[in-house]
């Protein structure tokens, strides 16, 4: 079955390569969609869908919308765009607004505290509707928006698994968008005629100055180095361990053996000859 247009071709080809790398999804799978009404959990529904019907392994799908509780979030424009192309939806209603409110304090950014609290919420929800994955539409610009913000202001050399296991191991959350750029997911979306809602509450398009800051750095790079976004993404599978300063990946009494293997190692002259 063809695709619907190059983009959508493109696209499908970055999400099978993410789905081969890091095994995200198998033969019999639920796959259970977040779907908040942003355009990347859009074109992350509409991508897996129409992976779906081409694939030669048999999964199928439940997009869940999480509502927060906020007066003028549109779940009804939600819920009308997947009964129109007959994808199962789940809604929850939440009083998510309501404890960001209570709990956050003065000055925070809600969206961390928020992302928790949705995400408990999906892990309840996978029980309920017996989902073996749970795919969140973080995409390529995440992970290196959030390798960087980890090497600027938390010290740690660290972006987003493309697959994890939930601590209690009963979930696995997969991100099929791994490999995919927000400006592919946002003209997909747009393309295939999907309503974009915002998510209405006070913070919403307000990033922290931090992730602000990330934005505008990789935006002026790009601008000045095309092709830096790319290349910090085949890095994040590019990593050289022993060039690092982290002891559980080198611990001492390794690297001593290390040394100690190389120095009885013989070695090469210039002519080609073994010197000890
Ligand atoms: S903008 Fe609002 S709804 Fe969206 S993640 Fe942040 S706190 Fe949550």
């Amino acid at each position: 079955m063809a695709y619907e247009s190059a983009l959508e071709k493109k696209l499908a080809r970055k999400m099978t390569k993410a789905i081969v790398d890091f095994d995200l999804v198998e033969d019999g799978d639920r796959v259970m969609v977040g779907l908040s009404g942003g355009k990347d959990s859009w074109a992350l529904m509409q991508l897996l869908d129409a992976l779906r019907r081409r694939a030669p392994v048999a999964f199928t799908l439940v997009a869940v919308n999480v509502h927060s509780g906020y007066r003028d979030y549109r779940h009804d424009a939600i819920a009308q765009a997947c009964a129109e192309r007959g994808w199962e939806l789940r809604i929850e209603h939440t009083s998510i607004g309501e404890i960001i409110d209570d709990k956050l304090e003065e000055g925070a950014t809600p969206c961390s505290l928020c992302a928790r609290l949705r995400r408990g919420v999906l892990y309840r929800i996978a029980g309920e509707v017996g989902a073996t994955k749970i795919a969140l539409g973080h995409h390529a610009d995440d992970f290196i928006e959030t390798l960087l913000l980890n090497l600027f202001f938390a010290g740690a050399l660290k972006a987003m698994p493309a697959r994890l296991v939930s601590d209690d191991r009963r979930h696995v959350v997969i991100r099929p968008l791994a490999y995919i750029g927000e400006e592919e997911a946002r003209d997909y979306t747009r393309q295939a005629g999907l309503p974009v809602i915002g998510c209405c509450c006070p913070a919403c398009g307000d990033l922290g100055l931090q992730r602000q800051r990330v934005k505008r750095l990789l935006l002026d790079l790009e601008r000045g180095h095309p092709g830096v976004k790319q290349s910090m993404l085949k890095a994040l599978g590019n990593v050289a361990g022993r060039h690092l300063l982290d002891r559980r990946i080198n611990p001492v009494a390794e690297l001593r053996a290390g040394v100690a293997a190389s120095s009885t190692r013989p070695r090469r002259s210039a002519g080609g000859a073994a010197v000890v």
